[in-house]
């Protein structure tokens, strides 16, 4: 069972008891030590939420056409890693990984852990294309089986590459038996290439990572989903906060995948996606950039002159770009995540690229 690579103490924790009663109505609740009324008028926010309320679990196991007991919400798929971490690490053993330049909290995550992060990199000479070689590499010469999380990022933060579906093919047959492939999809709703979903039936040893921060908007609310084979997503809920989830943003999650919000996420996704292809196209005019890079999520990564310099330059007047100055191979570059069309403009403005005769 893939639970085998779980850590041992983990799998003989009990986990927390906090299944909450509420649905079944017309009792007194005295258990568990909330205040009796509420502070705001008609919000019953005195209660303790469920701990992964069965009507969120549905709406996101419909949205991603899997079973809720594949489907794990968390605050933000930042939790989903931590939890991933904990529980198939043993600290001062385990190992992760991962292929920078990428997200950062697979390797924070690791370190809090104190697992150990190896990294095989992609290079920009060859357009960041996940390095396939040199991970199987890695994982042919783990002969002690540490590496217990393989992360793949599609599309990639920050780089904006999607992984080929050979490449996860490869990917999982490699992992199969002997590590857990996290594939975090955090921005897959901008990406035309299929999701690493379709695999799950097949794969028990694969966790897929989506997010309701990106496309659906709801960064602020903080939910996140892990999906995988139900026994994953038990040992995960094991070790989860206790109540994990503001009822509060349960709402907004379940308003979000509502059908007509889903229609207005479609709409969302097409403006940030045109927009990316108009800002890509007009950035190429501004003199203070060398190269943009090609990208499938909602941000591209610019090469610059002098990234320092126009990092400060563009916060003085109030425009703030993520640095990549930290990461392999992206030491010029900055990354600019879009915004709506006035934003862009007056980035593209600070640049440089004269709006009136850009070529779009
Ligand atoms: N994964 C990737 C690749 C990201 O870029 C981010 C956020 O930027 C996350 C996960 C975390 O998203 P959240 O915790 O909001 O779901």
């Amino acid at each position: 069972s893939i639970l085998n690579l779980a850590r041992p103490d983990i799998l003989a924790m009990t986990g927390y008891s906090s299944a909450r009663m509420e649905a079944a109505g017309g009792r007194i609740f005295l258990n568990a030590n909330e205040a009796p009324t509420s502070p705001i008028d008609g919000e019953p926010c005195n209660r303790y939420p469920e701990p992964q309320p069965d009507a969120l679990r549905a709406a996101v196991a419909q949205y991603l056409g899997v079973t809720p007991p594949q489907c794990l919400v968390g605050r933000g798929s930042d939790e989903a890693i931590d939890l991933l971490t904990r529980a198939f690490c043993r600290a001062g053993e385990d190992a992760v990984l991962i292929s920078p330049p990428t997200f950062g909290m697979y390797a924070v995550c690791a370190r809090i852990q104190n697992a150990r992060v190896l990294e095989v990199p992609a290079s920009a000479t060859a357009a960041f294309a996940y390095p396939l070689d040199d991970a199987l590499a890695a994982l042919a010469s783990d002969q002690a089986g540490q590496i217990k999380l393989v992360y793949l990022c599609s599309p990639n933060n920050p780089t904006g590459q999607v992984v080929p579906t050979p490449v996860l093919d490869a990917m999982l047959a490699a992992t199969r038996g002997r590590a857990v492939l996290v594939v975090d999809e955090a921005y897959q709703e901008f990406a035309d290439t299929p999701s690493a979903l379709t695999r799950l039936p097949e794969a028990e040893h694969l966790v897929v990572l989506r997010t309701l921060s990106k496309a659906h908007g709801l960064a602020g609310e903080r939910l996140g989903i892990a999906i995988a084979a139900p026994e994953i997503i038990a040992l995960l809920q094991k070790i989860m906060a206790p109540y994990p989830l503001p009822q509060s943003s349960v709402a907004r999650g379940l308003s979000v995948l509502a059908p007509a919000a889903l229609t207005r996420t479609a709409e969302r996704i097409a403006m940030m996606n045109a927009e990316r292809e108009r800002l890509r196209a007009r950035l190429a005019d501004s003199p203070l950039l060398t190269a943009v890079l090609p990208s499938d999520a909602n941000f591209l990564a610019v090469r610059c002159l002098d990234a320092a310099a126009l990092y400060q330059d563009l916060l003085s007047q109030g425009i703030v770009l993520r640095s990549l100055q930290k990461y392999p191979g992206l030491g010029d570059a900055l990354r600019i995540s879009i915004g709506t069309p006035a934003e862009n403009d007056a980035l593209l403005a600070a640049l440089g690229c004269d709006l009136a005769t850009s070529p779009l």
